[in-house]
């Protein structure tokens, strides 16, 4: 009798394990964009979530949790020791203390991960075990990584071309005609080939810098310039593309071409090779409002940059990018961030303009059988949305003085604006955090779809 249940139970733990082994139980979620568009802030937010989400009355579409199915979420150590793990606890501290600031921007590849304990939904997994276990890698990485993809394709000459007719444009053309001169003159006069090199590297990335900061500007090449990682100050960094119309010396020749295969070789492929290729599932935030605020020029610039971003997603028949790209991601959220600077009414026309700036990526994505979906979510929501009694919508926060204000909720263009709209021009309130500890899990806009489109299926 005891020798027959002893029996029972080896077989029934045999078919546990197989099941599981069948299932997958562990998965790499990778969030990217653009510095700025707010990924820091999203995987705060989902971890928030996660956590805590028994505590939380606000996640409806999240099913696991709506069914009772969710038994928990917990931090546990990551495998991956040689990545910098994701500091949740710091960016908890900054939106929470007194007063509350937002936490530091992504810089560097990050990671977390979490186990999520939950009972499945129904069929022989159910009646054999119990519970079961997802181990959940979050990933959070600069977007701007992505747009160096292109330049595994180019050689620095092609890559020079297509920069200098960049730069040929305004407004790069004023921003970079110092840095022309400089480099011009440095040529002329260096004597220390090495120390001129580096210090026009160094020049042309304070110039890539301001594009972003002063212009508003997102195809920036390379993409270590302005998000070096852990090549802050590494010789690897010293080129820059040849503008055309110089003449470039036998001796400059040579040097930058050797730093631009270098970082072809030793920076982009091993970024591909070494994280990319482990991602299940990505999560690509685009900030609509800041680019809708600063013009056209800047909204044309960041429908380029992320075509150009989305194309790691494209691997198609391209046999370099196949075997580099080597894809395991099947589903891939496209998300505008920061939905809390508007009404929840302007959602749907944040979805919206984002498909109409995302058409032939996303076309390419289904040609690529990878599933995607469009987002409007605020990672932490740090204003709410109210109407007063005419019908006007509002929304309430603090500013940066801590002050709590009420403004008029702005609107939302849901296609590309037109002439009149583009010269009224576009403005979205800065809200600041302004939360304690006892508000955790902190309030956020549609984390619950995200994370249902995410994960769902695997934890049923
Ligand atoms: P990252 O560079 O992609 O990591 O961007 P961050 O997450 O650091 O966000 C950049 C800035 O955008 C923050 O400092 C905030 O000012 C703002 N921001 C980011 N997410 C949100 C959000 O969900 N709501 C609001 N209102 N602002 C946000």
């Amino acid at each position: 009798m005891k020798f027959s249940t002893q029996l029972n139970k080896t077989i029934s733990q045999q078919a546990r394990d197989l099941i599981d082994r069948g299932l997958d139980r562990h998965i790499r979620l990778a969030v990217t964009g653009l510095s700025g568009a707010g990924k820091t802030a999203l995987l705060t937010g989902l971890l928030e979530q996660l956590l805590y989400a028994n505590d939380s009355q606000n996640l409806p579409f999240w099913q696991v949790k709506q069914q009772q199915r969710l038994i928990g979420s917990r931090l546990v150590p990551s495998e991956h020791w040689s990545v910098a793990r994701f500091d949740y606890e710091a960016a908890v501290a900054a939106l929470t203390a007194e007063p509350g600031r937002w936490p530091h921007s992504t810089r560097d590849v990050s990671e977390i991960r979490l186990e999520i304990k939950y009972k499945p939904a129904g069929g022989l997994a159910s009646k054999l075990s119990e519970q079961r276990k997802l181990t959940l890698d979050l990933i959070d990485y600069p977007g701007e990584w992505l747009l160096d993809l292109p330049m595994l394709e180019q050689s620095y000459q092609q890559w020079s071309e297509q920069q200098s007719r960049l730069m040929q444009q305004q407004p790069r053309r004023d921003i970079f005609s110092g840095w022309l001169k400089r480099l011009q003159e440095s040529q002329h006069n260096s004597q220390d080939d090495d120390a001129a090199l580096r210090r026009l590297a160094e020049d042309y990335r304070q110039q890539l810098q301001r594009c972003k900061t002063e212009f508003g500007l997102y195809f920036l090449q390379p993409g270590r310039h302005l998000l070096p990682g852990e090549l802050a100050d590494a010789p690897a960094l010293d080129f820059f593309p040849w503008p055309q119309q110089l003449r470039l010396s036998n001796r400059w020749q040579q040097q930058l071409q050797e730093k631009y295969d270098y970082y072809q070789q030793q920076v982009i492929k091993p970024f591909y090779k070494n994280y990319f290729q482990g991602f299940n599932r990505q999560i690509i935030l685009v900030d609509l409002l800041t680019a809708l605020e600063t013009g056209e020029a800047a909204l044309s610039e960041l429908k380029l940059a992320v075509s150009e971003l989305m194309k790691s997603f494209q691997y198609g028949n391209n046999p370099l990018f196949r075997r580099l790209l080597a894809p395991q991601i099947d589903k891939v959220a496209l998300v505008a961030s920061k939905a809390d600077h508007v009404s929840p009414d302007q959602h749907p026309a944040m979805r919206q303009l984002l498909a109409q700036l995302l058409q032939g990526s996303r076309q390419q994505l289904e040609f690529n059988q990878i599933q995607h979906q469009l987002f409007s979510v605020a990672g932490i929501a740090v204003s709410k949305p109210g109407q007063l009694n005419d019908g006007t919508k509002v929304l309430d926060g603090v500013i940066a003085d801590q002050q709590p204000v009420r403004v008029g909720a702005p609107p939302v263009p849901d296609s590309w604006p037109n002439q009149q709209q583009w010269q009224q021009g576009f403005a979205y309130p800065r809200f600041y955090p302004a939360f304690t500890m006892a508000q955790s899990p902190l309030p956020h806009m549609r984390l619950d779809q995200l994370l249902d489109y995410m994960l769902g299926d695997k934890l049923r």
